[in-house]
């Protein structure tokens, strides 16, 4: 296969705006500066109960259920199931520019580049102590109302687990412009909310897991965005996520086992019905890794689903993809300590089955080391840990 140069790329994908590509497949909105709706990879039979969030701009995408993202490239590879070559095949093919346009176009990127990465590890690093400000003003979990909300679901945290309640956190969704054209955030919502503090893969604190609360029933808020009526997702991430953990419990320096599931609720759950047993958790960490995506890390590739099928916007009918069992080992993962010799993971059964048994199988290679049994324990189909849990509970 020949080799194809890096101007022709260029040329092929300034052909094929990512956004217009993925707007041909599914039904896209505005949302600020990209587009946004639902995942042309995973979203069309809503395998996840999480609403899917898949953005995209006219060079880059990203579905965080997917845990993916990338080129157009990238995105026809995932969506339609083909390798590099195939993919660029799809989009047209690769044809060489004039050498004198390479040239410039070249300069022009290098340029932008050094621009686009300088700022984003600006702002990433002021955003992470921003961030770190918002979880030192939290205040401690127990007798806060976010402990109400948890004990409205059966659970409580135990001492050491990184959870916080705030009285008033801002949430933002999309972007304004003022009368001087300056571009911000916008914010929606104020109110109280559970805090969790992320650890990421290099053991520094990575960001915050927000869960809003209705002050008035202890419940999640809901909130509405007020120009589209659409109900937003009450529970979002700041800062980086990516291969980070939450601690909900248990002794980092000598602990032997880890039980780590998606949600804060699911890993609570799990770790109150053992205690209720008797189990001895002096040697468990109870971890949530946030999201299912994040469980598992990045695939190395999207299989087509058993038996799902969809009809994409352009008519045609086609085998629903999904992110496979192999783990990409190059993509940061959630730190496992050495010392760790058993490892559940925890599926719930509120997601496609086959997207939650991929996600867990790419954690199972990802934490694989000899000495170590790692094992999966379900929860009941169409139900997560704490569901099962409060039916416990009512008895
Ligand atoms: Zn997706």
């Amino acid at each position: 296969m020949a080799l194809i140069s890096e101007a022709a790329l260029d040329e092929l994908k300034r052909r094929n705006p990512c956004d217009e590509l993925a707007g041909k497949w599914v039904n896209l909105r505005r949302s600020g500066g990209k587009m946004v709706g639902p995942c042309p990879i995973c979203s069309p039979n809503q395998l996840s109960r999480n609403a899917a969030r898949f953005e995209v701009t006219a060079d880059r995408w990203v579905c965080a259920v997917c845990e993916d993202g990338g080129d157009v490239i990238r995105l026809v590879e995932r969506v339609e199931g083909k390798d590099f070559h195939g993919a660029v095949e799809w989009l047209g093919g690769a044809q060489e520019p004039d050498p004198e346009v390479t040239a410039r176009r070249a300069r022009e990127r290098e340029d932008r580049k050094a621009k686009t990465d300088a700022a984003s590890a600006d702002y990433r690093e002021k955003e992470r102590a921003r961030l770190h400000r918002i979880w030192e003003h939290g205040e401690p979990l127990t007798g806060s109302l976010a402990a109400d909300y948890l004990a409205g679901r059966g659970i409580e945290a135990p001492p050491g687990a990184r959870l916080r309640c705030h009285p008033e956190m801002f949430y933002f969704h999309g972007e304004t412009t003022d009368e001087t054209g300056r571009r911000s955030a916008r914010m929606i919502h104020k109110g109280p909310a559970m805090v969790a503090a992320i650890v990421g893969p290099d053991g520094r604190f990575a960001g915050i897991h927000i869960t809003y609360l209705d002050a008035g029933t202890a419940k999640k808020a809901v909130i509405i965005d007020p120009d589209t009526g659409e109900i937003l997702p009450a529970k979002k991430v700041r800062g980086s996520k990516r291969g980070g953990y939450i601690h909900l419990g248990g002794d980092l320096t000598t602990a032997k086992r880890l039980d780590i599931g998606e949600g804060i609720e699911t890993v609570l759950s799990v770790r109150q019905a053992l205690a209720r047993d008797g189990r001895d958790l002096s040697g468990h960490l109870f971890w949530s890794s946030i999201d299912l995506g994040n469980l598992g890390g990045k695939a190395t590739e999207t299989v087509p689903h058993p038996t799902l099928t969809w009809r994409n916007a352009l008519g045609h009918i086609r085998r629903q993809r999904l992110p496979g069992p192999v783990p990409d080992l190059d993509e940061p993962s959630i730190p496992v300590p050495d010392r760790i010799d058993e490892v559940t993971l925890l599926g719930d059964g509120d997601s496609d089955r086959e997207l939650t048994k991929n996600a867990l199988l790419r954690a199972a290679r990802r934490f694989r080391r000899p000495g170590r049994a790692i094992r999966m324990a379900w929860a009941d189909a169409g139900k997560d840990f704490n569901d099962m849990w409060i039916e416990e509970m009512a008895g």
